[in-house]
């Protein structure tokens, strides 16, 4: 891991940098580079964020005119709509020593984006949601972030890519080098698996079994679900350890006999297999399918999950505790 000490050269000094996009990781980046001295400005399609920056005081401009003026040019769009955002209002105006920065590899890894030859690629991937990095920033912290390049026009892709990191706070945290492809296949992985897909089926499940077995909605609900945070919040704390250590002895025996069988073989092949997928772009392929086809599976399964039984009840269930809200507090979009 590296660190603020190890960060020593100055390439990115005097450049200006575009933020195309101001949402999650495009407000958080945008504050933090500016808090840190350098020159910044915000290009996005007219609406919500565009006055969002404005209000947080950036030189706000559509994305073409951000591209134009800037040296370094961070796409912080949603994944699916980068590539038309870049081929429409970035290509053209990419000069020769210009930067192209990612904050995830998908684009330029499954070729959606093809850079010019002309420029460096380089990636800073916060490794948490941009209201975390701009809080954290705030306090004298950070998040740790990945960094690497893609393509090496100037000759120093890697130190700029540290620069921006350092820039955004990250290396106070620390600093993993990583590379576009091993980023992309690493994050898509990990939140297909374990984060969110694992995560959301497992609870799923569970409820699904206590209800069909004849116990109550809000009962399942609190075991399966509401508990799911303490229990995480221990695990990032002190990993399984403590986690361990604050559970009883019955919970701790049930778990290393019971957790393998549930969480077996089946279990392992399917995300080998979800592996491959990502690896061979299959997955990619799907995914984008999907979007240019009007997002029609993504509307369907947003709308199935959002009625379940499950969502159902926890909502109101939430309604009665509003100190659980509170764990939003740094989650909420766009509080610079
Ligand atoms: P958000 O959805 O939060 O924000 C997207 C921004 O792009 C919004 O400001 C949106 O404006 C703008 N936008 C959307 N469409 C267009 C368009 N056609 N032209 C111009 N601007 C547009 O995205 P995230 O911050 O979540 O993601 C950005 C990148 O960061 C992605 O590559 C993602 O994978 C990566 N990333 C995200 C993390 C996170 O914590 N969310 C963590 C690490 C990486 P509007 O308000 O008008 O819709
Ligand atoms: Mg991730
Ligand atoms: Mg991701």
């Amino acid at each position: 891991m590296l660190y603020d000490k190890d960060v020593t050269t100055n390439y990115l000094q005097g450049k200006t940098l575009a933020f195309v996009g101001y949402g999650s990781q495009g407000h958080a980046q945008a504050n933090n580079l500016r808090d840190s001295g350098y020159d910044v400005v915000v290009g996005v399609r007219p609406g919500k964020s565009f006055e969002a920056a404005k209000t947080d005081g950036f030189r706000v401009m559509s994305v073409a005119e951000a591209a134009q003026q800037a040296d370094w040019v961070q796409m912080l769009t949603p994944d699916e709509v980068m590539s038309d955002v870049y081929k429409n209002e970035v290509e053209p105006y990419l000069k020769p020593g210009d930067v192209l920065g990612f904050s995830h590899g998908f684009n330029v890894h499954y070729k959606e984006i093809v850079p010019p030859d002309f420029v460096d690629v380089v990636m800073m991937a916060p490794k948490g949601p941009g209201n975390l990095c701009r809080r954290t920033y705030k306090e004298g912290f950070g998040v740790p972030a990945l960094y690497g390049y893609f393509q090496d026009y100037s000759g120093h892709a890697e130190d700029l890519s540290k620069e921006f990191a350092k820039g955004n706070g990250a290396a106070r945290a620390g600093l993993l080098k990583t590379s576009f492809k091993e980023e992309t296949e690493e994050d898509l992985f990990g939140e297909q698996n374990v984060l969110m897909g694992g995560v959301t089926a497992l609870i799923e499940t569970g409820f699904e079994v206590l209800t069909e077995a004849g116990y109550s909605p809000q009962l399942a609900y609190f075991e399966v679900e509401h508990e799911m945070k303490l229990i995480c919040d221990l695990i990032y704390e002190g990993g399984f350890n403590k986690m361990y250590a604050d559970c009883s002895n019955t919970s701790e025996y049930g778990s290393y006999v019971v957790g393998p069988k549930v969480v077996g073989a089946e279990s392992k092949q399917a995300m080998k297999d979800a592996l491959e997928n990502i690896q061979n772009g299959k997955f990619a392929k799907e995914f984008m399918d999907d979007y240019r086809n009007g997002f029609k599976n993504l509307y369907k399964m947003r709308e199935r999950s959002a009625n379940s039984l499950l969502s159902e009840v926890g909502e109101q269930l939430r309604e009665r505790m509003p100190f659980v809200k509170e764990a939003d507090k740094y989650s909420t979009p766009q509080s610079a």
